[in-house]
């Protein structure tokens, strides 16, 4: 099972700028099928979100600041080429492949045992928080999120 985390909302008490980083951006599994099928040339952010299934602004708000690789020409339009950008995304937020009962742990960056769970309903999100076996690290694992995934 892959997981899927997005946005983290009001859970400061464990969010970092690392973990925003690497939750902010992570496609859905249809968005990657489409990403696979980006050809080798350039799209500007609008024909690229329309291709891969985003919103235009994700481009801006979020790849654009992680270093996605890109082209400015002489009017400062933005132009990405499709595969350098899938080759990127998938450089940039690996698979992680998550068993039943397991987390991922941002420190430790691995799936951990999922230590004394519970199960936590808050705005929209279901999900489990425990504890990280290895280094105590509080983590979420999202089981159903009604305000950002569909
Ligand atoms: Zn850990």
């Amino acid at each position: 099972m892959t997981i899927f985390l997005k946005i983290w909302v009001n859970e400061e008490d464990y969010m970092t700028d690392q973990t925003e980083i690497i939750l902010k951006g992570r496609l859905k599994g249809y968005q990657r099928m489409r990403l696979i099928k980006l050809l080798d040339m350039e799209y500007t952010p609008g024909e690229l979100a329309i291709e891969v299934g985003f919103n235009r602004r994700q481009v801006y708000r979020v790849y654009m600041h992680q270093g996605c690789p890109h082209r400015r020409d002489n009017k400062r339009r933005l132009w990405i080429n499709g595969k350098e950008f899938q080759e990127w995304y998938e450089f940039f937020y690996p698979r992680i492949e998550l068993g039943k009962n397991e987390a991922f742990c941002l420190t430790c960056k691995k799936p951990v045992i999922m230590n004394n769970p519970h199960l936590i309903k808050k705005g929209g999100f279901i999900y489990w928080i425990c504890k990280c076996p290895n280094c105590g690290r509080k983590l979420p694992r999202i089981i159903e999120n009604k305000k950002w995934g569909k």
